[in-house]
């Protein structure tokens, strides 16, 4: 009898044990879904809705790495505590992954519930943590999803609070989205545009147009900035400021980059010796310990001086995973490849990262210049950039230069390079030996040693 109850209570533990995240305490994975379940076969004839949250750490691998596991599990902790004391009754917490909890609120009847509900709970999770003597900063991503009608199931509502959240974290940190049917449909655009553009990487059909960078006292040409561009059979143009954040998310922005440095330092061989090539690299590409190498092996196929070749890279490149991507600065600065940092002023712009990373160039984004003319204060942000520029030794380049007046305002501030379609908008290779050949003939090219030394390119351009 004794026993009976002995193994009773001992198998009721085992049971638990496997419905709790050891760690935290909370229900698991297991928990989350034997809870909704529950749910729905408790409201499944009266179909009253609910909401469930999906939330994913922001910033806490970094985190990890940096203060070591130990302080990771402390934070997890805390995010728990945090978690388990901000729900109301009867909502339960779990925690699903590494740094994936999920809610199930009972009691959440709709998204602008749901919403508000997230951005509760993301202002509790960005709180200071106390990890021994320092402190931690992270916030969170949140993807949710309301339970309205007995046709769905724990696994696919499940799924819909993580299309959600994907849609979270694609907008930037910190942010809340609850299900939609459109999400639905982007999701499948995402993939179509994935697989299409697979193919296209494999076939070598993405290719690289060139936009003139220029001196911008003399408004000679110094250089060209590579930017990609594809056209798929099916569905049609599609632009880089789509297809790039889909390659890296899906992991193949590596071939993808490989393909338009391979083709770009082909095309720039042809070009008078003194122009560069300033190339983007993505910030997933400075996670990867390989890039350096890869950038290098592409340079000796090609036979392209690095000293020619710029690459640019923004802050949330260097951000992502410091100590990476100082290595692959590193690597690239010593074959004498110079590096430039990309959009400043619109990320974190910390000043710090500035003077621990050694860049040769800074460029300015284009939302101060195109107010430069209009807006007091971004007139003063491009004085005050350009003045530490100057104190740190940095090249500048102003970026999304549309009007004369524009550079003429910048020359006066002292800026020394700039880009802008009002100085040439990107164009294939092709049309841009065109485009030098005509600023050749006006002065505009900074050298003449091209039209003592005709290049292939170049003839059979005209
Ligand atoms: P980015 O590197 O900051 O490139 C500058 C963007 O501004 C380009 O957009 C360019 O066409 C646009 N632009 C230049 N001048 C003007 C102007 O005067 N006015 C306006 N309105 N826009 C101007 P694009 O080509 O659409 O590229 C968008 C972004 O996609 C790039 O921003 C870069 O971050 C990324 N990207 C493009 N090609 C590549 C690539 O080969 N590799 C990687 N990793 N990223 C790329
Ligand atoms: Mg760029
Ligand atoms: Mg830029």
């Amino acid at each position: 009898m004794q026993l009976a109850h002995i193994k009773d209570v001992y198998s009721a533990e085992t049971a638990e044990l496997a419905y709790t995240d050891p760690l935290t305490g909370l229900g698991n994975r297991r928990r989350f879904f034997e809870k909704v379940e529950r749910i729905i076969a408790d409201r499944y004839h009266d179909p009253v809705p609910f909401a469930v949250l999906i939330l994913d750490l922001d910033g806490f691998k970094p985190i990890n790495d940096l203060f070591g596991r130990k302080a990771g599990d402390e934070i997890l902790s805390q995010v728990a505590l945090r978690l388990r004391s901000a729900i109301p009754e009867g909502a339960v917490a779990t925690r699903i992954g590494g740094d994936e909890f999920a809610v199930l609120f009972p009691m959440l009847f709709t998204e602008k519930a749901a919403q508000e509900q997230g951005h509760m709970l993301i202002e509790v999770l960005s709180a200071p943590y106390d990890v021994g003597d320092r402190t931690a900063r992270l916030s969170a991503s949140i993807g949710g999803a309301l339970y309205f009608s007995s046709a769905d199931k724990a696994d696919s509502l499940f799924i819909k609070a993580e299309t959600a959240l994907y849609h979270a974290k694609r907008a930037g940190r910190g942010k809340v989205t609850v299900y939609s049917r459109d999400m639905e449909e982007a999701a499948k655009r995402v993939t179509r545009i994935e697989q299409a553009l697979r193919r296209a990487i494999a076939a070598g059909e993405v290719e690289p147009h060139f936009q003139p960078i220029v001196n911008l006292k003399t408004r000679q040409t110094i250089g060209f900035e590579c930017l990609a561009r594809w056209t798929d059979r099916d569905l049609g143009p599609i632009p880089p400021s789509v297809f790039i954040p889909i390659a890296e998310e899906r992991g193949i922005i590596s071939p993808l980059s490989q393909l338009l440095l391979l083709k770009s330092t082909a095309a720039a061989r042809d070009w008078p010796k003194d122009l560069f090539l300033s190339f983007n690299l993505s910030p997933s590409q400075l996670v990867d310990p390989n890039t350096g190498l890869q950038v290098l092996s592409i340079l000796k196929k090609t036979g392209f001086d690095p000293r020619r070749l710029e690459v640019e890279i923004t802050e949330t490149g260097v951000m992502t995973d410091p100590t990476s991507a100082e290595k692959i600065v590193k690597d690239l600065r010593g074959a004498g490849i110079r590096v430039s940092l990309d959009d400043f002023g619109t990320g974190q712009s910390s000043l710090g990262r500035l003077r621990e990373f050694s860049f040769d160039k800074l460029k300015i984004d284009r939302a101060f210049v195109s107010e430069i003319l209009k807006d007091r204060p971004s007139e003063h942000i491009v004085k005050a950039i350009l003045a530490m520029c100057d104190g740190l030794g940095l090249e500048v380049i102003a970026e999304g230069i549309e009007e004369e007046a524009q550079a003429d305002r910048l020359v006066d501030f002292g800026c020394g390079g700039g880009q802008g379609f009002f100085f040439g908008k990107p164009r294939d290779a092709q049309q841009t030996l065109g485009y030098l050949r005509d600023s050749l003939r006006a002065g505009h090219v900074i050298n003449d040693s091209w039209t003592t030394q005709p290049v292939t390119g170049l003839r059979a351009a005209t």
